[in-house]
């Protein structure tokens, strides 16, 4: 059969452009190189659980439309993400940071003490800074102290970072911090978005959703035999890697990546919150994700004896990795503007999604892409 579209990747954004194609009457076919769809979204059900096996997904947004659109997929559950980090004093603060964090780490309870605590702090630094004759933070560890302060810096900031980044904060440039967002009320809810949560049965069912009625091959690499899969459709949209459609002619684009140790646990409730993160130094990992949280509440955890946890490692990317955050510096960036170059040259493929464009993307933008395309181009 001939298609409309050859689709290549079933992750979000190529299973929503599959979905409005197909509502607009084109045939598409879609293939990935995994033994699965969905992409980074993918579940796998281990003990009556939904594990995210690429990594904690929390769906948000405040996009009505995005929002109306997924939940006509399959409803969405009530989760509210609010993260819990055990800090090298051993003490759990919660994140982010807001009245609740500021009363456990100096037992403040109005916003004009926490303001005043947050003003001494944050002037340790900056006289500190002026004695040195300093007029701009050099690195991250002086951007950060002038931001909050020395506890928040040292006890909830500078270990995580220095984990999630592989090197010291002061070796690391301060523009990756530029603001750190304060809020002087009692609110753990980790997203200022009006619209969050996680599918009702899983991102699984999110995705067979929106593949419903498509025609999907697995196991089916493009670059396993780029000329048949490019003489089947009229039109290619391509997910995957954009340096290597190109054949890496102008280098490889770089990335970092997440090991994840997921474990078995016979307890039914191990951490009480989905996610804590771990800001010692001295923990190997940043978070420990427990998944059972994302779609069971309150004592509900207690129907399922057992649970399943992952402890997340931040490190260098290399070829077999799972390639997940792009590293926007300057190399990276040039190299990537040379073949996006050649890109917006193709007259019939479509490059989209996180890999395509060399982009990190949240799942509610990527929707909000594909949504646009469609209404720029008509039909
Ligand atoms: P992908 O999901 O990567 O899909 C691309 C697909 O293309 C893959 O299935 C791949 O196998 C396939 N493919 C690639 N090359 C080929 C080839 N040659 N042949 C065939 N198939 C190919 N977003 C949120 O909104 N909230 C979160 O909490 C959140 N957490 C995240 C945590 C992590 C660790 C990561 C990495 C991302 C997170 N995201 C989150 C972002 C979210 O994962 C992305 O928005 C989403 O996955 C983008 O979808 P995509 O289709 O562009 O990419």
């Amino acid at each position: 059969m001939h298609y409309d579209y050859l689709i290549v990747g079933a992750g979000l954004f190529g299973a929503t452009f599959a979905n409005l194609a197909t509502k607009r009457g084109k045939r598409c076919l879609v293939i990935d190189k995994r033994s699965h769809s969905g992409g980074n979204l993918y579940c796998e059900e281990i003990e009556g659980i939904n594990v995210h096996k690429y990594g904690a997904h929390i769906f948000h947004t405040s996009d009505k439309e995005v929002w109306e659109y997924v939940n006509s997929i399959v409803p969405f559950n009530r989760y509210t993400n609010s993260p819990v980090a055990q800090a090298p004093n051993g003490k759990l603060y919660n994140l982010p940071f807001n009245m609740n964090t500021f009363y456990q780490m100096w037992g403040v309870k109005t916003p004009e003490e926490a303001l005043a605590k947050l003003e001494e702090q944050r002037k340790d630094a900056l006289e500190k800074m002026q004695a040195e004759g300093v007029s701009e933070p050099r690195n991250l560890e002086e951007q950060a102290l002038t931001l909050i302060g020395k506890d928040i810096y040292e006890q909830l900031i500078k270990g995580y970072t220095e984990k999630q980044w592989g090197r010291k904060c002061t070796d690391l440039p301060s523009f990756i911090i530029k603001r750190l967002p304060v809020r002087l009320t009692f609110d753990n809810n980790y997203f200022n978005d009006l619209f969050q949560g996680i599918p009702i049965g899983g991102y699984n069912r999110l995705i067979e959703g929106l593949l419903k009625g498509v025609d999907v091959k697995l196991n089916t690499d493009f670059f396993n035999n780029r000329t048949y899969w490019e003489t089947i459709a009229d039109k290619i949209v391509f997910t995957g890697k954009i340096d290597e459609f190109y054949d890496y002619r102008f280098g490889k684009l770089e990335y970092r990546t997440v090991n994840f140790d997921t474990k078995i646990l016979d307890e039914a409730n191990h951490q009480g919150n989905a996610v804590v993160n771990y800001t010692s130094a001295d923990v190997p990992y940043t978070r420990v994700i427990e998944h059972k949280h994302f779609e069971t509440f309150g004592n509900a955890v207690y129907d399922n004896p057992k649970t399943v946890i992952s402890e997340e490692y931040s490190t260098e990317w290399h070829d077999g990795m799972e390639p997940f955050y792009p590293v926007n510096d300057d190399r990276n960036q040039k190299v990537y503007e040379q073949y996006k170059e050649l890109a917006d040259k193709e007259q019939n493929v479509i490059f989209g999604g996180r890999l395509a464009e060399y982009k990190y993307y949240d799942m509610a933008p990527i929707i909000a892409k594909v949504q646009n395309f469609f209404k720029t181009n008509g039909k």
